[in-house]
C-alpha cells in the first residue's frame, strides 16, 4: 500500500517569523501521527528551511524544497544544490513545477537532471507534470504528459526509483480555483501509472502520484478516494495552517476510514 504524501507548496510566501508561527499553529492542530496516516511535508522558501528544520525536528512534519540546482557545487551564482538542501534538513524536493517550466524556461531535460541530482544527494524528488488548457481542449493531455514523463524522469534502473514522487498538476487547475474532477484526475493518474510500469517495472507500484491543482478541504477527500491518487501537492490552500490541517485530517480519514 502506498502511503499518501501531502505537501504544502508555499511558493514565494512567508518570512521566517511567519513560517515559525505557521508551523507552531499547524503542529497544535494536527492529530497524533497514525501509522496509516499520510506523510506530510512543507515546502517553504529557501530562507525558512533552516529555522523550520529545527522547529519540526521530532515531529511528523517533513521538509521539502521548491527547487534545486542540477549541479552540486561550482560557479552557478544564485543556485542552491541538493547536498545543501540535504544538509539543512530537507527530505523532498519539488522539481519541474509548471511555474518553473513557464516562467524560468525549465525544460523536461533540465527537470531530469535536477531529479537525478536530488536522488544522488539522498533526497526524494517530486517531479511535476501537467498539461495546459489548450492541450486538454485539443485532446492532447496524454501526449503532453507522456512526453513530459519520458523526458523528465530518471532513467530506468536508477537506484531508489521507488522513492520517486510524481505530481500530476494540470496547469489550468493551478491557482485558478478550477480542480480536475476526481474522474478526470484518476484517468490521467492511471495513464501515468501505466507509463511508470512500462519504464520502471515492479518498482513502479511503489511510486506515489500526487494530484495538485486547487486542492482544498472541500475536494481533497474525493480526489484521494481514487485508486491512483496518492496524495496532494497544495498551493494556495496550504498557506493557512487551519486549512492545511483540515486537508490533512481529511487525508487521514480517507486512508483509515475505520
Ligand atoms: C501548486 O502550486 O503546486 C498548486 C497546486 O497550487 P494551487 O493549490 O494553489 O492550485
Amino acid at each position: 500500500m502506498r502511503k499518501p504524501l501531502i505537501v504544502a507548496n508555499w511558493k514565494l510566501n512567508k518570512n521566517r517569523a511567519e513560517a515559525r508561527e505557521y508551523a507552531g499553529s499547524l503542529l497544535r492542530q494536527l492529530p497524533q501521527a497514525h501509522p496509516l496516516g499520510p506523510e506530510i511535508a512543507i515546502a517553504p522558501p529557501f530562507t525558512c528551511l533552516e529555522s523550520l528544520a529545527a522547529l519540526l525536528q521530532g515531529s511528523q512534519l517533513k521538509l521539502a524544497a521548491q527547487n534545486v540546482c542540477s549541479e552540486s557545487s561550482g560557479a552557478f551564482t544564485g543556485e542552491v544544490s541538493a547536498p545543501m538542501l540535504k544538509e539543512v534538513g530537507c527530505q523532498y524536493c519539488i522539481v519541474g513545477h509548471s511555474e518553473r517550466r513557464a516562467l524560468y524556461g525549465e525544460t523536461s531535460q533540465t527537470v531530469a537532471t535536477k531529479a537525478r541530482a536530488v536522488f544522488e544527494a539522498g533526497l526524494r524528488p517530486i517531479v511535476c507534470v501537467g498539461e495546459s488548457l489548450d492541450a486538454r481542449e485539443a485532446d492532447e493531455t496524454q501526449e503532453v504528459i507522456g512526453n513530459q514523463l519520458e523526458q523528465s524522469l530518471p532513467e530506468a534502473g536508477a537506484p531508489g526509483i521507488a522513492e520517486l514522487v510524481v505530481a500530476y498538476e494540470p496547469v489550468w487547475a493551478i491557482g485558478t480555483g478550477l480542480t480536475a474532477t476526481p474522474e478526470q484526475a484518476q484517468t490521467v493518474h492511471a495513464f501515468i501509472r501505466a507509463r511508470l510500469a512500462e519504464r520502471f517495472g515492479e518498482d513502479s507500484g511503489r511510486i506515489r502520484i500526487q494530484y495538485g491543482g486547487s486542492v482544498d478541504p472541500s475536494n481533497v477527500s474525493a480526489l484521494l478516494a481514487e485508486t491512483d491518487i496518492d496524495g496532494a501537492l497544495v498551493g494556495g490552500a496550504s498557506l493557512d495552517p487551519m486549512s492545511f490541517a483540515k486537508i490533512i485530517s481529511h487525508a487521514i480519514t480517507e486512508n483509515n476510514p475505520s
